[in-house]
């Protein structure tokens, strides 16, 4: 049997492991990014070159992969601030509206005229949003693609709801879809639902989802 301490220890050690391996990593392949772009300014032929996007698309997965691990690795860690959470909510999806506006993805809010300051880590929440968001964008079909977030006081806290249109997940996929490195995407890291879900936890919220496949997802998350 674990106790708290071992547990702990544990948890530092694969921490500090994953954060010396992503940086090991890392910095033999911002060379291997660079050559690759030395070559290709001395003979831009090779951009004609069959496999050189496949190396580019590659290169970029890996970069991808690392950068969500680093994210992985830091969701449980939070620092809390007292958030108007509805002058934050505006925020967060003011930013983000361009971007659908750019895909052509009809987008809409409903975020009430208050809502209760909460202790939050905005950073961390914010970077949870960005990947629900992103999530219910790569799933809506192009074009016809409808996104929605609505919040709303419950209890001593809110729930958020993001609603997509989209592919859905089948009942199988349900139980993995939380789990780290599971993607049904081709260039998927599988880890934007696992530090989705830590963030949420290391705040003691909850996430939960209910989907009907091939007529879209709602994602409900409760802060309190
Ligand atoms: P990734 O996006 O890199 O695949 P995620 O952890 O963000 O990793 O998502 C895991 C999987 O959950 C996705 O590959 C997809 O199959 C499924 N999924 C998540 N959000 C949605 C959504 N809104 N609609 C349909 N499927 C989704
Ligand atoms: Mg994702």
């Amino acid at each position: 049997m674990c106790n708290d301490d071992t547990v702990s220890k544990l948890k530092n050690d694969f921490h500090y492991t994953l954060s010396k391996f992503s940086h090991e990593i890392r910095n033999p392949l911002t060379l291997i990014s660079s050559e690759l772009q030395m070559i290709a300014s001395a003979h831009p032929e090779v951009e004609d070159y069959d496999h050189w996007n496949d190396v580019m698309d590659n290169l970029a997965y890996v970069t991808d992969l690392l950068d969500d691990l680093s994210v992985f690795n830091n969701a449980g860690r939070i620092r809390l601030e007292a958030t108007d959470t509805c002058d934050y909510l505006k925020t967060v999806i003011s930013s983000i509206k361009p971007t659908l506006d750019y895909l052509d993805i009809t987008f809409e809010s409903h975020i009430p005229e208050s809502l209760p300051v909460l202790m939050l880590d905005k950073i961390r929440i914010r970077e949870m949003l960005l990947n629900l968001l992103k999530n219910a964008w790569e799933a809506v079909p192009v074009p016809g693609g409808k996104i929605s977030v609505s919040a709303f006081s419950k209890k001593s806290g809110i729930c958020i709801d993001i609603e997509d249109n989209g592919c859905g997940v089948s009942k199988e996929q349900l139980n993995s879809i939380f789990q780290p490195f599971f993607t049904t995407k081709e260039s998927g890291t599988g880890l934007g639902l696992a530090i989705s879900r830590q963030i949420i936890e290391a705040h003691h919220g909850s996430i939960s989802i209910e989907s009907t496949p091939g007529q879209g997802t709602v994602f409900h998350i409760f802060l309190g």
